[in-house]
């Protein structure tokens, strides 16, 4: 009875033209004309979870870079807590800092040693911010207004070059045998950053110490 009267209330005030042929209609598009972009507005829009694609996947920085941005920011990065996940027996301590377990949320944004880097990245562009708990939350926050707009796409590609280099120089520690070098880092992520912004940057800072400079103009 229930499902009658929720039909009835559809064809409420429906004209039926007796005429016409009966045909089938895509209602989410507006021309009524089925578009795969138009399935997948209606699916995305569906409750799903903000994500931040438009940073993760952006041109000034490499693919890769941007698949372990992607897979960061889903938790699915093979840090010791998703070994131990999978049934693996180890003592789980972050390579860096050797006091906390290792996470993803912890080797990226909250370990001491990756916070060298954030609070360089806050000085070179003159930022003041407090990151959140997690890697999404950094990433769906770090709005492009916080700087001038000339240095946007710099300042965008900051946090995966920033992720990049700290999940390099953790692999060199677990796989290489080599000691944190904090020099190493500092100067692995301002390379990154400079080499990558060159590409999309057209022509501006062309030498590593005018590009630092640069950062710090506003
Ligand atoms: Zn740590």
């Amino acid at each position: 009875m229930e499902a009658v009267v929720s039909l009835l209330s559809i064809l409420q005030g429906k004209r039926l033209f007796v005429g016409l042929e009966d045909r089938v209609l895509w209602n989410a598009s507006k021309n009524e004309i089925f578009f795969v972009k138009s399935l997948y507005n209606t699916l995305d829009s569906s409750g799903s979870v903000p994500f931040p694609w438009r940073i993760i996947w952006s041109p000034c920085v490499p693919t890769k870079v941007g698949f372990f941005a992607w897979e960061a920011s889903w938790g699915k990065v093979l840090t010791q807590d998703q070994l131990k996940r999978r049934g693996w027996i180890l003592a789980n301590r972050c390579f860096l800092c050797c006091d906390e377990e290792e996470t993803i949320n912890h080797i990226l944004i909250h370990c001491p040693k990756a916070r060298v880097l954030w609070n360089l990245v806050f000085s070179l562009f003159g930022v003041n911010w407090v990151l959140p708990l997690t890697v999404r939350d950094t990433l769906l926050g770090w709005s492009a207004s916080f700087v001038d707009k000339k240095r946007g796409k710099t300042w965008r590609a900051a946090p995966l070059s920033l992720f990049w280099t700290v999940w390099k120089e953790r692999n060199r520690i677990v796989f290489d045998n080599e000691a944190l070098s904090i020099q190493r880092l500092k100067n692995s992520f301002v390379c990154n950053i400079f080499s990558w912004s060159k590409s999309c940057l057209d022509g501006e800072p062309c030498s590593l110490i005018n590009f630092v400079d640069w950062l710090g103009s506003s």
